[in-house]
């Protein structure tokens, strides 16, 4: 028997999927599993711990606490993107005062502590150490402890994907490590698995942490309990563990992977590249096949595809046939785009929106990020999909070595030229991967101060650096790219989790 618990902070708008294969490969293999999402639960039992207001503000979303809860599962709110703001900004509001707030920012997608970084592993420690200072301390004793006391498991499980999981997962670990001294703790996920890729990295967590797992967890955890060499890669999600109507959305959400790795794998930028995951997809057919058992045990309003890159073969099978649910994930701008008619299917079959990572509106600078992206199939592509009815959300990049002012002038005329097939817009402000080919050439520092920090700052080499980028997306690009409000902001903290429900 096993125990997986998803730590908190994640947006908790849907249940985890890793933690669901881990625990459909367990149970295949006749191996007890439970699955405790505790970033869910924990979310909720901060909100629901408030009993005093501190101010106006505080005692009005107080006094509405369900009703605010509530009309963020009822798709009516997500017809007024002011009032679900309002909404989200009081929840919010709840759970920044259910904690010392001079120390700890807790929103609903992020969780930081001034006195701990969740790069530095002696403060991860600290926070293991020092459990009891955490935020969620009270829900580890008053509602955790009970479900694991209940379950015979020899070994626990915990699993730290987001860096905003980190210090809370390592509270976790120190809880557990004190209170069930018989039990053996797991670790795994995607920070856990990008900290064990640096060539530098020599556990620094082995006197709390019995075993750590890096990459995809399903062999190495049956293997733990004692099934040896299952191939098996690719398994259905396992969603038992939800229970109802914990998650603020307007609808059944259920995350679905149909590949692993990216099957591109070749820009320069991406962190996937320099960790080079083995990519392994299966037969379109056999995917569809998996999605639909998933959808009927669970009948989900909603599919995410968590891939990477959903593949141009799947999507053609999913344009295919009338599945009975709606979906969205992120895709490639690949050449089946080109089809107007191929666009409808998807959309007739329930595709409701893309997203794009279109990263740069300047030739040169894909060419060189290795993009194998084309603008001119970009434009058509955005057309097609908006002619369709496909919301677009598209994923722009800035600050990269490849870029200049000139080049990040030519993405703003870009979007400018098709901001009507534009739904949505994310702009980040790259980071250097450390271990990355691209690191080794450019003169770089350290950017977080922390042993386990992922990224570099870099002096760039035309002189458009971070601060230039920031200075040009708030004074520049955002005042002309949401000029006439075709383009929608994005909901708040939940971002492309919600997006398509507007
Ligand atoms: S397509 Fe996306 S995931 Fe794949 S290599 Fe490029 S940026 Fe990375």
């Amino acid at each position: 028997m096993m125990i997986l618990i998803f730590p908190p902070v994640a947006k908790p708008c849907e249940p985890p999927a890793g933690v669901a294969l881990l625990s459909a490969a367990l149970k295949e293999q006749g191996i007890g599993c439970c699955v405790v999402d505790a970033n869910v639960e924990g979310l909720m039992y901060l909100i629901h711990s408030v009993k005093e207001p501190i101010d106006s503000w505080s005692q009005r979303a107080l006094k509405n606490r369900d009703k605010i809860i509530g009309d963020l599962k009822d798709p009516a709110l997500y017809k007024n993107m002011d009032r679900y703001h309002q909404r989200v900004y009081d929840l919010n509001k709840l759970l920044s005062i259910s904690v010392d707030s001079k120390r700890f920012r807790i929103t609903l997608s992020d969780y930081s502590d001034n006195k701990l970084s969740s790069v530095n592993s002696k403060d991860l420690l600290k926070s293991a150490e020092i459990y009891h200072e955490n935020p969620f301390y009270p829900y580890f004793e008053k509602e955790l402890k009970p479900q694991i006391s209940s379950m015979d498991s020899e070994f626990i499980g915990i699993s730290l994907c987001y860096l905003n999981q980190a210090l809370v997962s390592f509270a976790l670990a120190g809880w557990i490590k004190d209170n069930f001294k018989d039990k053996k703790l797991v670790m795994g996920g995607g920070l856990i698995s990008s900290w064990m890729s640096r060539p530098d990295f020599d556990d620094p967590f082995k006197d709390l942490i019995d075993v750590m797992i890096k990459g995809e967890g399903e062999q190495p955890l049956l293997e733990l309990m004692g099934k040896k060499n299952i191939e098996k890669r690719h398994y259905v999600p396992d969603y038992d563990f939800i229970k109802q109507d914990l998650y603020l959305s307007p609808g059944k959400i259920l995350p679905f992977r149909a590949t692993i790795g990216c099957y591109w794998s070749k820009c320069r930028f991406c962190p996937e590249k320099a960790e080079t995951r083995p990519y392994s997809s299966q037969r379109a057919t056999k995917v569809l096949d998996d999605v639909k058992n998933m959808a009927k045990a669970y009948q989900p309003d909603v599919i995410h595809f968590i891939d990477n890159a959903v593949t141009p073969a799947f999507m053609k099978t999913l344009s295919q046939e009338d599945s009975g649910f709606k979906w969205y994930g992120f895709v490639r701008f690949e050449k089946e785009f080109l089809s107007a008619s191929f666009c409808r299917d998807l959309k007739k079959n329930g595709c409701e929106m893309l997203k794009l990572g279109l990263e740069s509106g300047d030739q040169g600078v894909l060419d060189q990020m290795n993009k194998g992206t084309d603008l001119d199939m970009v434009s058509a592509t955005l057309k097609n999909l908006h002619g369709a009815g496909i919301l677009t959300f598209v994923y722009l990049l800035f600050g990269t070595s490849f870029e200049d002012e000139k080049a990040a002038f030519k993405t703003l005329e870009f979007v400018e030229a098709h901001k009507d097939y534009i739904n949505y817009l994310n702009m980040a402000v790259f980071n250097l991967p450390k271990f990355s080919d691209d690191a080794l050439d450019l003169d770089t520092q350290e950017f977080y101060h922390g042993d386990l920090s992922l990224y570099l700052n870099f002096n760039h080499p035309h002189g458009w650096d971070r601060r230039k980028v920031k200075n040009f997306l708030d004074k520049t690009f955002k005042k002309r790219a949401f000029s006439n409000g075709k383009i929608k902001r994005n909901p708040a903290f939940f971002s492309s989790n919600h997006a398509m429900f507007f």
